[in-house]
């Protein structure tokens, strides 16, 4: 007896997420079944809507629905700082901590020998781009998580950086190493930010 084939779709579908194994693929799918039509139509153009509407910022790389994203258009901030960060939810943080107000830089993702991953993967040539550009700028503050690929995009970007005349900071690590910045409370940020150090 095999799953009727929209069930057996869905199931490989949800197994394409990151953690979800066979059993709770097969758990959330008869789940989906029992949801109201409304709640699943919902759900399905949530992510389609993730996928048609989102693009990446052509100045930042920040995910927004207009380019330039809202941060790179506002007036208010503050264009002598650029906080350079792994991923898109990264700058969510940071955001929700409402204490930066400096403009960002996403990488998406950080330098990783092992898995292939080099300098010209990485969003670092518009960073450097944007520096010249913008002379505006006089610190750039690497948040990059505290893993040792974390710790190494930190290393590598100050070396690009500093000779422009540039200050180059890190954010301090009351983080504990090989903590996410996701996984930071606001008062962790608040004083990793406030406490950060020259490279
Ligand atoms: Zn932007």
């Amino acid at each position: 007896m095999q799953y009727p084939e929209p069930i057996a779709r869905l199931i490989s579908s949800y197994m394409r997420l990151p953690g979800i194994g066979r059993k709770t693929a097969i758990r959330l799918a008869y789940f989906t079944v029992n949801m109201n039509k409304d709640d699943v139509k919902n759900f399905a153009q949530a992510l389609i809507d993730v996928k048609d509407k989102l693009t990446y910022c052509s100045i930042c790389g920040n995910l927004t629905e207009t380019d330039p994203c809202e941060i790179c258009k506002d007036p208010r901030r503050d264009r002598s700082k650029i906080l350079v960060v792994e991923h898109p939810k990264d700058v969510m943080v940071m955001e929700k901590m409402k204490d930066y107000h400096g403009l960002y830089h996403v990488l998406h993702g950080v330098l990783s020998p092992m898995e292939g991953r080099g300098p010209q993967d990485l969003n670092i040539k518009s960073l450097l781009k944007r520096l010249q550009k913008n002379s505006k700028v006089n610190e750039v503050i690497i948040a990059t998580n505290a893993t040792p690929e974390g710790e190494a995009t930190a290393m590598y970007l100050s070396k690009l950086i500093k000779p422009a005349g540039i200050k180059v900071t890190r954010l301090a690590h009351g983080l504990s190493a090989g903590s996410d910045i996701e996984y930071a409370d606001e008062m962790t940020l608040y004083r990793a930010m406030k406490d950060r150090t020259q490279m």
